[in-house]
């Protein structure tokens, strides 16, 4: 057998641990990163190289993941589940550039994946490893977004999947996934942080396979995500990329990947990157604008339910993406968040609401002055707009606590004559 060609490092003491070693995090309990060698394949990677992979036949290479996979993890293309995932488009759309304040606005929609979030990108990386170590059962704690693509991906592959959800602060569109794909939904009477405590110490007990973000392969698979939305650019690195922050892991993820890229010469700089939180959930916030270290929130409150999250498990391996590609954090309110939503909704394109705090977000940089209105701008679309439909009606009726439907576009109820009817289209 050859050696693998890689390793995994603790962010904190940098102790190295086997590639194939079951641990998801160091003795000193900091989180750990897969740490390539790329000395055997650098000569041969090129764009050109990447790009001849696009419209092949081969799910391997037809994955917007595995298309990278000497740059995410070289498992032979038996090796790999998939179904396949990425391949999503990127979209400029005037009436959202206008309302951001942008010439030069695309939004990459992740919510295109096949169970509609990025965690798809994690997840099959996540699950093909969990799958050569030989593992029957697999978990995760979830928002809703990541059961549901665990719940996809465990199903395709024959494993046993366990989630943990806070209970009552699942979007619908989110927990039914993870119900049909028939993974074991066991609802915590806590919140998110909470569900996460208890599926780690659970995992480590009972030898499940832990599929949170936690578990650095699915940050590999996360990488993709910037290598495709370069390789849709045709290489050329845009001035910035905004994308909502939760557990942290996808912004971790994204530096990781483009760091990568330019120590290979594959770029020839790094974009900066723009990490967005929910003011009711923004300990990176905190942290970046005081220079302090994380201090969870203790209630963590949006309703942007997939980045409501306290205590973010990546927060280290976040700020070092952050710092390295002179990046920044921002923070927006949940009013700010869907009326963005109603934007990029009515231009056709629809997202999740925490997907949107990308939108509203890069409207904040550009009126602070940080974005300047001539730069290039790409915003990630994290999540699709079915996947919580009890917001996007509750905004149209103007019925969400405390938040105004300033773009609302009601239904409107009328009798059934053609009379009554004909009002509400002439008018
Ligand atoms: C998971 C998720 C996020 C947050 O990503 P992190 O990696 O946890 O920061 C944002 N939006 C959606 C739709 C998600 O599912
Ligand atoms: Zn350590």
């Amino acid at each position: 057998m050859t050696a693998l060609a890689w390793k995994l490092t603790c962010v904190d003491c940098a102790t190295d641990y086997p590639g194939l070693e079951l641990r998801n995090r160091c003795q000193c309990g900091g989180t750990l990163d897969v740490v390539h060698d790329f000395s055997a394949v650098a000569d041969s990677l090129s764009t050109a190289y990447f790009d001849q992979r696009l419209g092949a036949r081969l799910p391997a290479d037809r994955s917007g993941v595995w298309r990278f996979r000497e740059l995410i993890l070289p498992l032979s293309p038996d090796e790999i589940v998939t179904k396949p995932e990425g391949n999503t488009n990127l979209y400029r759309a005037a009436r959202v550039a206008d309302y951001v304040g942008l010439d030069d606005f695309q939004l990459k929609h992740e919510g295109e994946n096949p169970t509609a979030s990025f965690k798809d990108r994690g997840m099959t990386v996540g699950i093909s490893l969990a799958k050569k170590l030989g593992m029957t059962r697999v978990a995760c704690a979830s928002t809703g977004n990541t059961s549901a693509s665990l719940a996809a991906y465990a199903a395709q592959a024959g494993m046993k999947a366990y989630v943990f959800i806070p209970e009552g602060k699942i979007a619908y569109g989110k927990l039914s996934q993870a119900l049909a794909y028939g993974a074991r939904t066991i609802q915590i009477a806590g919140d998110f942080d909470r569900a996460m405590q208890l599926v780690e110490a659970l995992c480590d007990q009972e030898g499940i396979y832990l599929l949170n973000s936690i578990n650095p392969f699915r940050i590999e698979g996360q990488k993709a995500i910037g290598f495709e939305l370069l390789q849709d650019l045709n290489w050329e690195v845009p001035d910035w990329i905004v994308l909502p922050g939760g557990n942290l892991g996808n912004n971790s993820a994204l530096s990781k990947g483009l760091y990568e890229l330019k120590e290979l010469g594959l770029i020839d700089r790094l974009p900066r990157i723009a990490v967005i939180q929910a003011e009711g959930a923004n300990p990176l916030y905190t942290a970046y604008t005081t220079g302090r270290d994380l201090v969870p929130v203790a209630q963590a409150e949006t309703i942007a339910t997939a980045i409501r999250i306290g205590n973010p498990v990546s927060f280290q391996k976040s700020m070092r993406g952050i710092l390295a590609s002179d990046g920044i954090v921002e923070q927006v309110s949940d009013q700010e968040i869907l009326d963005a939503k109603a934007q990029v909704d009515a231009a056709g394109i629809g997202a999740e609401p925490a997907s949107c705090t990308t939108v509203a977000g890069a409207k904040k940089l550009v009126a602070r002055g940080v974005i300047g209105p001539k730069q290039r701008v790409c915003g990630i679309l994290t999540g699709h707009l079915l996947k919580d439909s009890d917001t996007v009606v509750g905004y149209h009726r103007d019925e969400l606590a405390g938040i105004k439907g300033n773009y609302a576009n009601p239904p409107i109820s009328v009798a059934a004559n053609l009379a009554e009817v004909l009002k509400h289209i002439r008018d």
